[in-house]
């Protein structure tokens, strides 16, 4: 940001991205513009929420006793909207670096795409991005703010945006604290000069705010802090507005607790789980949490505290009589109530997520969907819940369709008796790990492998280790309790066949594997790797490397598993039988080799295998 000092006026060139983005707001076409007052009247309300809060900590405070309310003023002769609070107010730096500048670098690329499609912008997306104030260009050219901050020894200042890419800044006279912002409606938007609209609009999405909001001198606002109501009394709509309020989504939620607890700790919550990650976010830092309130008053938005970390996808509003009012972030971390507050939450949303399973299991496949990934973790890091959490668990399986899922539960129910144990395969997608050769014998005999298709799902494998007594096994292990089949062993190369051609392979391929074995897991595939007991999953594996890019090629030595059934392989039997072309033989066998690492995604250098599978053609070919 440049500056042109004058004397009492300044002026202020945005960034070169927010020019960007005024640019997109001011020029997209909408729906919903109606969200720019949501976004103003939701502003207020944080400030007044700061300032609530400032009136019982702070001694120094601007005009004590003002009421704590929202003032709307219309006039729609002039075409003309002002809304004005009593709240925390802004300093100067405050407009130079809280309005103007957004959080997200996704924004910008989002907003640009959504133009470049050509695509009407949705109004609500807006808040989402962190730059809910910018809503007010959907509705007006040119916008101004007069504020004063709270402390008593501050000052007032005017914050006006000039055309597109400039605002200006300078000191007025402001007696009171709390922030106006004015502005003249766009000819298309002259409905929100109108106090019919203004006050649906304030109904519909700011009818829980806890302070009066009053337009053209009547309050509007009827409901006040929903969570502090009876359950029973507040209507699906008022509480999804509320959710669409405190989480910015624009979605009805997928489901919600609302608990008003007395005992050892005394609480309410109101808290959802979305119907979807919001905006396609499930990192946990991104994730916006629970609001810690003290009786109304609002302490800290985003406590990450009052849930464990896997269940941090859920939003809303905890209020508790038993914290200071004064408690700092580092505090709420340790102190006991606000444990036991989280070991509550925790307790009844798993409840509620288990009744979802019981009686509604699409919706809770639709969360799982949405949110296991995160949810998942829990089994690493709540002890105390494991075993609930194990029984909530899904995964898609041999036996499932694409998409969708089957329990730990309902696997065991499935086995047959002889099977002991629990199988799973490891990889990146359905569709990958459905062509891996190591399930064909479990295919084939129609055992049920579960698919671990996420990263969490191999790191809680050794948490989950074993489900109703019986041990959960990797297929890459090597002893896993497979029958010989016996149709493919009629057309099998005989014992001393196959010791014959296994000798070759390991001549070949020596140190390189740590064994070469008859294979019981292969029907149309040649060979395949496995693990030994204590090695590790090929998946695995590959993660390790990602993580720690520079070590390459496989770490573990594989047992090498060929299929004495298969053409090939027999044909190499015979090759190595009589005595035929030595180095087409090992180059053969290398290739099998490397083909198994490549299928296992672990072959680091493709240059030697495509060269040695030329030479092979070419022989083939002549
Ligand atoms: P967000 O509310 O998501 O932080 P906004 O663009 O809506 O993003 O607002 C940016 C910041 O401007 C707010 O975080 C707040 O610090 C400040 N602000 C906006 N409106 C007001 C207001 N009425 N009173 C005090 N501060 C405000």
């Amino acid at each position: 940001m440049s500056d042109s000092n004058t004397e009492q006026l300044q002026e202020f060139e945005y960034k070169a991205e927010m020019k960007q983005l005024l640019h997109l707001i001011a020029h997209s076409l909408y729906t919903h513009p109606e969200v720019a007052l949501r976004e103003l009247v939701s502003n207020a309300s944080d400030a007044l929420n700061k300032v609530r809060f400032m009136q019982l900590t702070d001694s120094n405070l601007l005009n004590p006793d003002a009421p704590l309310r929202i003032n709307i003023i219309l006039d729609s002769n002039a075409q003309t909207f002002s809304i004005e609070d009593t709240g925390i107010g802004m300093t100067k730096a405050d407009l130079t670096d809280r309005i103007g500048t957004f959080a997200s670098s996704g924004t910008l690329e989002f907003l640009a795409q959504m133009k470049e499609d050509n695509k009407p912008f949705d109004g609500n997306l807006i808040g989402q991005f962190g730059i809910g104030f910018y809503s007010v260009f959907m509705i007006a050219d040119e916008v101004v703010i007069e504020t004063r901050h709270a402390d008593a020894d501050s000052k007032g200042y005017r914050w006006k945006s000039i055309g597109e890419g400039k605002f200006s800044i300078e000191e007025i006279e402001r007696p009171q604290r709390g922030t106006k912002i004015f502005f003249k409606l766009k000819d298309d938007a002259k409905q929100f000069s109108e106090e019919f609209e203004v006050k649906q609009v304030i109904k519909k999405y700011s009818n829980f705010v806890d302070f009066p909001i009053f337009v053209g001198g009547e309050q509007v606002n009827t409901v006040g802090a929903l969570w502090h109501k009876n359950r029973n009394d507040v209507t699906e709509e008022e509480r999804n507005e509320f959710y669409k309020f405190v989480s910015n989504d624009f979605n009805a939620p997928l489901g919600h607790l609302h608990l008003s607890l007395e005992g050892v700790v005394n609480f309410k919550a109101l808290i959802f789980i979305p119907e979807a990650p919001l905006f396609g976010f499930l990192r946990e830092q991104d994730l916006k949490s629970v609001h810690l309130y003290s009786n109304r008053i609002f302490i800290q938005d985003d406590c990450k505290d009052l849930l464990p970390e896997y269940l941090h996808f859920m939003s809303g509003v905890v209020d508790t009589e038993d914290l200071p009012l004064n408690v700092s972030r580092e505090v709420t971390q340790s102190s006991p109530v606000m444990m036991k507050i989280k070991d509550i939450l925790t307790g009844r949303t798993l409840s509620l997520l288990e009744g979802w399973r019981k009686d509604e299991p699409d919706k809770y496949d639709k969360f799982f969907k949405n949110f296991g990934l995160l949810f998942k973790t829990g089994i690493g890091s709540d002890h105390s819940n494991k075993d609930r959490l194990i029984e909530l668990l899904r995964f898609e399986s041999t036996k499932t369709e694409k998409g969708k899922f089957t329990s730990l539960k309902e696997y065991v129910e499935g086995m047959p008796e002889d099977q002991r144990e629990i199988y799973y395969l490891a990889g990146d997608n359905r569709d990958a790990v459905e062509l891996d050769p190591k399930l064909e014998y479990f295919k084939k005999n129609g055992i049920e492998v579960l698919f671990f298709l996420d990263p969490a799902d191999l790191f809680n494998a050794p948490f989950l280790n074993e489900y109703d007594e019986k041990p959960l096994k990797s297929i890459e292990k090597a002893d896993i309790d497979l029958k010989s089949d016996e149709d493919s062993q009629s057309d099998a190369l005989t014992e001393d066949e196959s010791k014959s051609v296994i000798s070759a392979f390991k001549k070949t391929l020596g140190d390189k594997v740590e064994d070469v074995v008859a294979s019981k897991r292969l029907v149309d595939s040649a060979a395949t790797l496995v693990v030994g007991a204590g090695g590790m999953d090929s998946h695995m594996e590959r993660m390790m490397k990602m993580m720690n890019q520079k070590q390459s090629g496989p770490t573990w030595k594989k047992i090498l598993e060929i299929n004495v059934s298969h053409p090939l392989v027999k044909n190499l039997a015979q090759l190595h039988r009589n005595d035929g072309d030595e180095t087409l033989l090992e180059k053969c066998i290398l290739q099998i080799y490397e083909g198994a690492l490549l299928i296992d995604e672990n072959l680091d250098s493709t240059t030697e295998f495509v060269a040695r599978m030329t030479d092979i053609m070419e022989k083939a070919t002549k």
